[in-house]
């Protein structure tokens, strides 16, 4: 048996010849010839216990950097695997230390009051997870729409109808000069915000500057924000963030696409007549958000008929709804049919309409005694139909019409129309609050 190197054998890799183990046993069996030789043997023994001991040492390290390889690449992996929830933390936490609670919405497009048909979709509305749950809830919302922190007090949405470029109904000058309905409806707009803080009303502008929203982005901000609301009054929905979290995906859909065009795609859930059964949902939930509202601010306008003036204030109502999209539905060739919603508060509604158009005539009055129909009346508009928030369309006054369109760009006319919204608005909450 040729010999062969033992790594357990002391006298491994020696040339003494060892094919007998009964030498390793009886080391002290015979006399060593001379004490030298005896003290080379014990000195090539220590050395290769040495060498042993460096060998075990070096296995030990090799099997523990293999441990700590295998438990890095699991980390690893499993951060990985949870990138975007760890992102969206970091963010928000971030957010929430540098005091950013509310983004600004920025950059955006136009649009009309009926659902639209034409637009170019632009760049998509960046997301960013800015916002933390309120209360300690760690939910967080994928948008830039700012916390409502405050879950006592009212809180209006503002939005300015059309912008950038949609610029709504045009004015003529007596020179000729174009005047944008766009324009005069965000400086009102900003004029009703300093009215309603000042009554210690919460608002949050669907817009604040010329950019474009589409009629579904603004719906869809409205129920984001109606989301985190609501997020923070239900503790079982804030608990079931599968829920919260998907509806959020949904709705920043129509935001970052931010189109009014059909074939976009920008609709989402809204798409097609009647309504969907999870936005149906939504809305039920919205409909318990009696402290939110949305108010449109716009200005209309007559093709021919310059003789019409006058404010009118719409509201949503289910018959109105019902019936203009049978009509849709029955004009439709590949329809997208849903069963109808029935469950708004029609007459939360129209109280709020109502009131609306009294606080502003009363400041305004000639925006009263409009001649173009009724003056509070309902109507199926998509920002006042997609969303369960109480709302209200308000057509202050006529583009058209010479008279009204002077009013309307004065600065201290625009002053009283917000004065007498504002004062609409408070009226309707106290009435809501106080019934
Ligand atoms: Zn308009």
């Amino acid at each position: 048996m040729p010999y062969k190197p033992d790594r357990y054998d002391p006298y491994a890799g020696s040339k003494r010849p060892v094919n007998n183990r009964s030498v390793n046993n009886q080391p002290s069996g015979r006399p060593s010839r001379n004490a030298q030789s005896n003290r080379a043997r014990m000195n090539r023994i220590a050395a290769e216990r040495r060498r042993r001991a460096r060998r075990r040492q070096t296995a030990r390290r090799l099997l523990a950097f293999a441990v700590m390889v295998v438990v890095f690449v699991t980390l690893s992996l499993f951060l990985w695997s949870r990138r975007d929830d760890i992102g969206s933390s970091l963010a928000a936490v971030t957010g929430l230390f540098s005091g950013e609670k509310e983004n600004k919405p920025t950059d955006k497009k136009p649009t009309e009051e009926a659902p639209a048909e034409t637009s170019d979709s632009e760049d998509p509305v960046e997301t960013t997870a800015s916002h933390f749950g309120q209360n300690g809830h760690d939910f967080i919302l994928q948008s830039d729409i700012p916390l409502f922190m405050d879950q006592e007090r009212a809180i209006v949405l503002i939005d300015a109808g059309h912008g950038g470029i949609d610029g709504g109904a045009p004015g003529y000058l007596g020179d000729g000069t174009q005047v944008k309905e766009a324009n005069i409806v965000l400086d009102i707009a900003f004029k009703l915000k300093a009215e309603l803080e000042a009554r210690d009303i919460e608002t949050y502008m669907i817009r604040e500057d010329d950019t474009f929203f589409s009629l579904y982005a603004r719906v869809a901000r409205a129920s984001l924000l109606s989301l985190d609301y609501m997020s923070a009054l239900q503790p079982e929905l804030v608990n079931d963030r599968d829920y919260v979290s998907q509806m959020t995906e949904k709705l920043m859909i129509p935001i970052n696409i931010n189109s009014d065009d059909r074939s976009t795609g920008a609709f989402g859930f809204m798409k097609g007549y009647g309504m969907s059964k999870e936005q149906m949902e939504l809305i039920d939930l919205q409909q318990n958000c009696s402290n939110v509202i949305f108010v449109s601010l716009h200005c209309n306008a007559h093709d021919y008929d310059t003789t019409l003036h006058g404010l009118q204030a719409y509201y949503c109502h289910d018959d109105v709804v019902e019936i203009d999209e049978a009509d849709g539905l029955a004009a439709q060739t590949d329809p997208v049919g849903n069963a109808v919603y029935h469950g708004r508060d029609n007459e939360r509604n129209q109280l709020l309409a109502q009131y609306v158009y009294d606080g502003t005539v009363g400041k305004a009055p000639f925006l009263s005694g409009t001649n173009a129909g009724k003056p509070v009346l309902a109507g199926n508009y998509a920002v006042l139909r997609e969303h369960g928030l109480a709302g209200t369309l308000l057509e202050l006054g006529y583009m058209s019409n010479s008279s009204d369109l002077q009013q309307l760009r004065d600065p201290d006319t625009q002053q009283k129309i917000a004065a007498g919204i504002g004062l609409g608005i408070e009226k309707y909450f106290l009435k809501l609050f106080n019934p």
